[in-house]
């Protein structure tokens, strides 16, 4: 009878396995914000970018000094580590900012185009049979921060100068053309949707007040819908991220209008986009979208850089360079959980070897079952009911990349962090800072009335009956397989089936 028992057991979830969709985990990379510094010197100035003058005698680390940008070495340090860690992701999205933070008068378009192109073939060189997915980021246009509304020649200086047309598809190519953003596909199915939000930035002159800045929001709610009415999840990804910056009060990255409009595409396609990364902030930080009943719907993932450099923000800070792997469901393009690789600069520049390592683990650290907005709402909920929370401190520390392991962080400061991280929009931005507790409205259970029956036309009935039919038959058929392997199941089900889950390092 047992044996009856089990067998029946074994067949019904061999037979579940095989008709739902089981979670498929893959791996992909995000690197960000490399500022390469071709001028970077050993014995450069670090008052001065670590650029050499006349006189000067320093003696800066090979790999970097937290005033400065990134050297060539600090750049295939962080490559190499990507491929040490893991060779053969998926993917690998490249969240921009590839130039220095220096002035306009040391750079041109073609020294733009070149820093840019150097990286890029670097990439490749670390990454040769994997799909590089690159978007721009406010440095890499000449002057900095100066995107057009519109189209310019800039666009394809950067796909044939730079080589991203090795790195686009064919026809995606054209698309980047008109403002620097594209769609691209995974092997598995999902929307890669790579956008150009620089040319919402604030900082940026040209777009202010423009509308829809080279037709980027029209573009993107089109390849939502598109999506949406093809059952296609999207990983969107680009260099800015909307809302507010959590070490910095009141900066919001966008113009208020455009991260009204973006929040709302957000909000309206959340069903749609399964997962957001973006670059930039060279923090790590993450944001909660959420609907009009206050619900989180929502997470952004925003990566740390690989640049050092101390931010001319006041307080902001410098950082180590860091790397990140995520794992993610290749189904559906949900992330499951991410590990996040750091040098411990500081180390290095006492005389130590720059070895590369695991910073932490995204839900081991956190204590989470799963990288989902409830969860994360909860965690970051209990970040400002008792600031010397431990799991607070450790994401503290990971804020900076583990440049300062004790960080100081007062009321205000554990207050705009936890608003930043909350609330995207102006409103409750402001009244998150100034103590005003957010309404949740109770989501109504039956808001959607529901459309009258329609009659089914007759040679529906009949196509019903025979898809009916062909699952029957599925269904026996699957039956018959499971019955004859029910003994492998066990095996099937094995918490050691990936070596790869449980040690990404190797
Ligand atoms: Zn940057
Ligand atoms: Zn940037």
């Amino acid at each position: 009878m047992t044996r009856q028992i089990y067998k029946v057991a074994s067949v019904l979830l061999c037979m579940q396995s095989v008709l739902t969709f089981e979670e498929k985990k893959g791996y992909f990379w995000q690197v960000s914000d490399f500022h390469y510094d071709a001028n970077y010197s050993s014995h450069g100035n670090p008052l001065n970018m670590c650029h050499q003058g006349q006189g000067q005698g320093y003696s800066n680390s090979q790999y970097g000094n937290y005033h400065c940008d990134a050297p060539w070495v600090l750049i295939e340090s962080a490559i190499n580590a990507m491929v040490k860690f893991h060779p053969y992701p998926d993917f690998v999205i490249w969240t921009g900012d590839s130039i220095p933070h220096v002035k306009n008068s040391d750079l041109d378009s073609l020294k733009v185009y070149e820093n840019i192109g150097n990286v890029t073939l670097r990439l490749k060189q670390g990454f040769p049979n994997t799909t590089i997915y690159p978007v721009l980021g406010n440095h890499d246009e000449y002057p900095a921060d100066h995107y057009p509304n519109g189209s310019t020649n800039y666009y394809s200086d950067i796909l044939y100068k730079s080589h991203w047309h090795t790195l686009l598809e064919n026809n995606t190519a054209d698309e980047f053309k008109t403002g620097g953003y594209y769609q691209g596909h995974t092997k598995t199915g999902l929307v890669m949707v790579g956008l150009n939000t620089n040319l919402l930035f604030s900082q940026d002159p040209l777009t202010k007040g423009t509308g829809d800045p080279a037709g980027q929001f029209q573009w993107l709610r089109r390849k939502l819908s598109e999506a949406r009415s093809l059952n296609k999840k999207v990983i969107l990804f680009s260099h800015i991220a909307p809302g507010y910056f959590e070490k910095y009060q009141d900066l919001m990255w966008f113009y208020n209008d455009y991260n009204n409009e973006y929040i709302k595409i957000l909000q309206t396609f959340n069903d749609v986009i399964a997962t957001q990364v973006y670059g930039h902030e060279h923090t790590d930080s993450f944001r909660l979208v959420k609907d009009s009943y206050g619900e989180p719907v929502d997470i952004l993932f925003l990566s740390p850089a690989v640049t050092p450099w101390n931010s001319s923000l006041a307080g902001v800070g410098a950082n180590n360079p860091g790397v990140r792997l995520y794992e993610y469901n290749q189904n559906n393009g949900e992330i499951i959980n991410y590990w996040q690789y750091f040098l411990n600069l500081s180390s290095v520049i006492s005389g130590n070897p720059p070895n590369w390592a695991l910073e932490y683990e995204a839900k081991k650290v956190y204590n989470l079952t799963k990288l989902q907005p409830l969860e994360v709402l909860a965690l970051v909920n209990s970040f400002d009911n008792d600031k010397f929370n431990k799991l607070y401190m450790k994401y503290l520390q990971f804020n900076s990349v583990s440049q300062d392991v004790m960080p100081y962080c007062d009321e205000s400061c554990v207050k705009q962090h936890f608003c930043a991280i909350s609330e995207l929009e102006k409103s409750g931005y402001q009244s998150c800072l100034h103590g005003e507790i957010t309404t949740h409205h109770p989501r109504p259970h039956h808001s959607t009335p529901k459309a009258p029956p329609k009659d089914v036309p007759k040679y529906m009935e009949y196509v019903i009956i025979g898809l009916g039919a062909v699952v029957l038959l599925l269904f026996i058929v699957i039956a018959l397989i499971c019955l004859k392997k029910h003994r492998f199941i066990p095996n099937r089900y094995s918490r050691f089936n990936s070596n790869l889950a449980s040690n990404p390092i190797n």
